[in-house]
């Protein structure tokens, strides 16, 4: 009866792994370079700041980039004025996405957000992409990044597969945040149909859409 028993139980188990391969790839993170990496030093802050992340708030710069700037320089620079200007911890934002498609780490998500604008900002992942989407658009290697970024963060803080929003979704009629070339695609569907995708361990059909009508029509430079 033992033998019978073991017999049985191989083939049914192999069945159930490849069923289960059919529809679920694991997902594989995109390459973050760590805050260490591009010489972050915060502050150490205070228990009132703890947080358990719960959702991705997507923000862009809303400065114009300009090529040649160096993603690294602006992290250190945001970090000092954020210490001298605002007397913040660290850099406001949890991972930030230059234009050529680089993520970089900022403060630690066990950390919630500063912001400029008046809302509660505990349990949100920042995500900033540099650029101003209101005069420049979006590059398809920032939105590749953001998806992967967003993506990634679902899966490691295990939070719902449309736990993202936006801060102009958040802090309603203060700001235009993250821009209307970028807010196009959260509007559509697009991105929310890419994270799942993403999720799923498929490689998502990421496209930039055509110009809107009254711009932007000028490219971020990478
Ligand atoms: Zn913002």
């Amino acid at each position: 009866m033992k033998s019978a028993l073991r017999f049985l139980a191989a083939p049914v188990l192999v069945a159930g792994l490849v069923a289960g391969c059919a529809t679920q790839q694991p997902f594989t993170p995109p390459t973050v370079v760590s805050a260490a990496q591009w010489g972050s030093k915060p502050h150490e802050f205070p228990e009132s700041y703890r947080q358990t992340p719960k959702m991705v708030l997507i923000h862009h710069a809303g400065e114009m980039w300009k090529a040649g700037s160096d993603p690294e320089q602006k992290l250190r620079n945001l970090q000092t004025w954020g210490f001298n200007e605002k007397k913040w911890m660290d850099v406001p934002y949890h991972f930030l996405i230059s234009p050529d498609g680089r993520i970089f780490e900022g403060r630690s998500v066990d950390f919630k957000p500063d912001t400029n604008t008046n809302f509660d900002t505990t349990g949100y992942i920042n995500v900033q992409l540099w650029g101003n989407f209101e005069e420049q658009r979006v590059t398809l290697a920032q939105l590749k990044s953001v998806v992967g970024t967003t993506a990634m963060l679902i899966d490691r803080y295990d939070m719902p597969k449309d736990a993202f929003t936006t801060h102009k979704d958040v802090a309603e009629g203060q700001t235009s945040c993250p821009g209307k070339d970028f807010h196009r695609y959260i509007e559509s569907g697009l991105f929310k149909q890419w994270v799942e995708d993403s999720l799923k361990g498929k490689t998502p059909a990421i496209e930039l859409l055509p110009p809107l009508e009254g711009g932007p029509t000028e490219m971020t430079p990478e």
